[in-house]
């Protein structure tokens, strides 16, 4: 459930907090100083009068707009909390918060059911926004200069540690079993068997990083599946399919994109590890593709993993995966990361590859001549 906390009881690790805040003030958009990024400062204060800076980077500057008006009341739930830049001189709080399109920001004469608007604030403190200027070194832009400069208007890809975390816990010990054990298959004709010529498309994990953003590629992988940390499903505005990465509870909302009363709907969505002789790196699936590979709907997946509060049976996925190659068309996209290097994968079809080599087959079975020729069959289509 939502907890409702005031600025000095939410840190990084705080899940799930709606803080009501009236806007102290609000700076005007800005540029960094290398000019390729827009930003926005902002003093919030809470109840206590407990003040703290926001920013706001890149496309969310122009989608708030018209919201955080001086001295106006909003809840706010799920901004992303970070510690302050502290080399610059002292912050205003421990923490500041970003706020971004996967945020719910509700003015507070649209807050269902009503309530009353913040009391004005009685100590007015001045201060100066060039007393924390904007720091982008190895912040949220990362550190690559690619990256950086080819992102200028995709900002809104938002890395959540948990997830982060949870892949890098895992990378470390399950994957080896799995590599270069291609199962054998019977390759009896359907008439659904494709014959791409793939190869020449293949792009190595280890090249990736040479892609560029928005670019969609293939590439021919083990795909493997964590559990701990992940809950397989995020929220999205039912409408625009804004996605609130840090909020996992089905509510009512004012939703600043449609700029009215939205439910926040579930959508299934998870993160898996891919791995080819190369290298591993992560990658994310989302709707019927994500559906499809756990066989669980998104409302099974809400069940379990949020009412139940159980993690997904994943055994039977992990052994439909192992030993498999895939055929995963991916597309490339911005992350906001400190990590310039993992840019954000995201997989629109897994291809499984049927290989038919001259391993014993078990008795019985159809023999096969044509034994070294590679058979893909589309299994998985991304719909969108
Ligand atoms: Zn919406």
């Amino acid at each position: 459930m939502t907890k409702r906390l005031n600025i000095n009881e939410i840190d990084e690790n705080t899940e799930e907090w709606i803080c009501k805040v009236q806007v102290v003030d609000k700076g005007h958009p800005r540029t960094t100083r290398e000019g390729n990024n827009k930003y926005q400062l902002m003093i919030l204060q809470d109840e206590k009068e407990t003040q703290m800076q926001v920013i706001m980077h890149g496309t969310d500057v122009g989608h708030y707009a018209n919201e955080f008006v001086p001295f106006q009341t909003y809840l706010l739930l799920g901004a992303f909390v970070s510690e302050s830049i502290k080399t610059y001189g002292i912050p205003l709080h421990q923490f500041r918060w970003t706020i971004d399109k996967g945020t719910i920001v509700e003015p507070i004469d649209k807050v269902i059911p009503p309530e009353p608007p913040l009391l004005p604030p009685t100590l007015l403190k001045t201060t100066s926004f060039d007393s924390f200027d904007y720091q982008a070194i190895g912040f949220e832009f990362g550190t690559s200069q690619n990256i950086f400069t080819n992102s200028s208007s995709s900002y809104d890809q938002m890395e959540y540690p948990s997830i982060r975390e949870g892949i890098i816990n895992f990378r470390s010990d399950e994957i080896k079993p799995v590599l270069n054990t291609y199962t054998t298959k019977s390759t009896a004709a359907t008439g659904s068997l494709l014959f791409v010529p793939f190869e020449e498309h293949i792009v190595p994990i280890v090249n990736i990083q040479q892609q560029s953003l928005g670019q969609v590629f293939h590439m021919q992988a083990l795909l493997l599946i964590s559990n701990e940390t992940q809950k397989f499903r995020v929220l999205v505005c039912s409408d625009y399919k804004q996605v609130f990465p840090r909020i996992w509870t089905q509510r009512k909302f004012y939703c600043t994109t449609c700029r009215r009363p939205k439910k926040l709907t579930p959508r299934c969505q998870f993160q898996v590890t891919i791995k080819d002789d190369t290298g591993s790196t992560t990658a994310m699936i989302s709707n019927k593709i994500g559906e499809e590979l756990l066989s669980l709907t998104v409302a099974e997946i809400h069940d379990i993993r949020c009412i139940k509060k159980q993690l997904l049976s994943l055994l039977s996925v992990q052994h439909k995966l192992l030993g498999k190659t895939f055929t995963i068309q991916i597309k490339k996209l911005f992350a906001k990361n400190k990590d310039a290097s993992s840019a954000k994968l995201v997989i629109m079809s897994i291809t499984e590859i049927y290989i038919t080599s001259n391993l014993p087959l078990p008795i019985n079975a159809p023999t096969t001549p044509e034994s070294s020729k590679r058979k893909l069959k589309q299994i998985m289509i991304k719909e969108d």
